[in-house]
This record gives structure tokens, C-alpha cells and sequence, in this order.
């Protein structure tokens, strides 16, 4: 195989859906260089784009209620900081419990949010429906409501990251597919793609 050395990247990132997109932003935005991401199709043309862009901050596992809670923090900022309009609507979320083993679990997951600062709030049926009154109250034992939460454009909040990755010096290339990763040692030495080989920086295996 032969790798040019004219094409190399210190860090490549697959796909431009709104995660790929996002680590393109962060990695860039925190001062790394040679970052590049490749999309097959174009920007957001997987699951992302059928998102219903919905932002909860409440989670089951430990670890993604502090990544919820920092992408709320990355969301009330990124409009103003890329130009790109995000319609980040902060409306505030209800989680209705319809059981008591699921109002239980939900009081579990907001103590655990409590304790990562995200704030909640325990409400009635009563007080759930003043808030939203098309709720019917039977057999709800419980709700939660989180001021913090709200909904999103996902297509927007995509190319706003692609717009604040080319920012901060990232490259994005659309119409390029990784085809293989190609393995030596154990170690990944690049990838194949459609439009060529693209190794990392000092590999030693460019000619
Ligand atoms: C109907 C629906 C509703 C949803 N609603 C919500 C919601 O309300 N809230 C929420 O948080 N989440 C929601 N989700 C989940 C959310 O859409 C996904 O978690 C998110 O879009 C995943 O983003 P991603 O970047 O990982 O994947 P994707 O958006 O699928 O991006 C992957 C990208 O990689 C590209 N790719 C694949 N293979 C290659 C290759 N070999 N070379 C180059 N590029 C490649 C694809 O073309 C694609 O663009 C919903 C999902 C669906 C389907």
C-alpha cells in the first residue's frame, strides 16, 4: 500500500452527523490541529436528519447527564459564537411516571441529576397539568419537570458545529467514504477512502 505524504491528518473523524460534526467542533475549538472529518453522502444525511431533536438532560446512566447537561451549555452559546441560526427553543421538559416503579426510577435519575446541578423539580399530576393541560391525570403517580431542557433543529445545530469546526481550522469534506481502516501492528495507520489513502501525521510508512 502506498501512502502519500501529502495527505495526512492528525486526527480523522467518520461521518457528518451531529456527533462527528460535534467532535470536530470541540477538538478544533480546544486547539487541535489537523482535524479532519469525511462524509460519504453530504452533512447530516444519516440518522440526524430524521431526528425529532429533542434535549434531555435527564438520564438513566451516570455519565450522559453531565454530557446532556454540557451540550445545553454548548447549545445557549454556539448560535452567537458560529452565526449559524440553531432555533434552540429552551421551552423546559415533563417526564410523566405512569406506575409507581417508573415514578421511582425517575426520582432516582433526578437525584443523580440534582447532584450534577441540573435542575429539576418534582411535581404532582395537579401540578403537572397546570403546566401542560392537555395531560390526563389518571394513574399519573408523579412528574418531573426540567426548565433546562427543550428541543432543537438537528440539521442546524449540525452544520452550526460544521461552521464552528471550519472555524477553529478543521477540515470537512463531503462525497468521501472510508472504505478500510487500515491496520499494522495493531495500530490503525490510516484509513482507505474513495478518494484516496489518508494516513496520520509521522507514521513512518509515507514514501
Ligand atoms: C426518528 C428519530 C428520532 C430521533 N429523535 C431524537 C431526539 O428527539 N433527541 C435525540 O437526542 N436523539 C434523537 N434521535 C437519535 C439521534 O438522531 C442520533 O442519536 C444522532 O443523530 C446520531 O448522530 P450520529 O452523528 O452518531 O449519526 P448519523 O447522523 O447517522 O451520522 C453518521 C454519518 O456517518 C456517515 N457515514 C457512515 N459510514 C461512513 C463511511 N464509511 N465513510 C464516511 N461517512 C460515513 C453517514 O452518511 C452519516 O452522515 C432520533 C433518531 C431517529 C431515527
Amino acid at each position: 500500500m502506498t501512502f502519500r505524504a501529502d495527505r495526512h491528518v492528525h486526527i480523522l473523524i467518520i461521518g457528518g452527523g451531529v456527533i462527528g460534526t460535534s467532535v470536530a467542533y470541540h477538538l478544533a475549538r480546544d486547539g487541535a490541529k489537523d482535524v479532519l472529518l469525511v462524509e460519504k453522502a453530504m452533512l447530516t444525511h444519516g440518522c440526524t436528519w430524521h431526528a425529532a431533536g429533542l434535549v434531555g438532560q435527564l438520564r438513566g446512566k451516570r455519565n450522559l447527564t453531565p454530557l446532556m447537561k454540557n451540550s445545553v451549555y454548548v447549545f445557549d452559546r454556539l448560535e452567537a459564537e458560529t452565526g449559524q441560526h440553531i432555533a434552540w427553543k429552551k421551552v423546559g421538559s415533563l417526564r410523566l411516571a405512569g406506575s409507581p416503579e417508573r415514578w421511582s426510577e425517575i426520582r432516582r435519575s433526578m437525584t443523580q441529576a440534582k447532584s450534577f446541578g441540573v435542575e429539576c423539580h418534582s411535581l404532582s399530576a395537579d401540578e403537572a397539568a397546570a403546566r401542560f393541560p392537555y395531560i390526563i391525570r389518571d394513574g399519573i403517580e408523579g412528574a418531573v419537570f426540567i426548565p433546562g431542557d427543550g428541543y432543537i433543529d438537528p440539521y442546524s445545530l449540525t452544520m452550526a458545529y460544521a461552521k464552528g469546526a471550519r472555524m477553529f481550522g478543521a477540515k470537512i469534506e463531503e462525497g468521501v467514504c472510508v472504505e478500510e481502516i487500515v491496520i499494522h501492528n495493531r495500530r490503525a495507520f490510516g484509513v482507505v477512502t474513495n478518494g484516496g489513502v489518508i494516513p496520520p501525521v509521522n507514521n513512518g510508512l509515507q514514501k
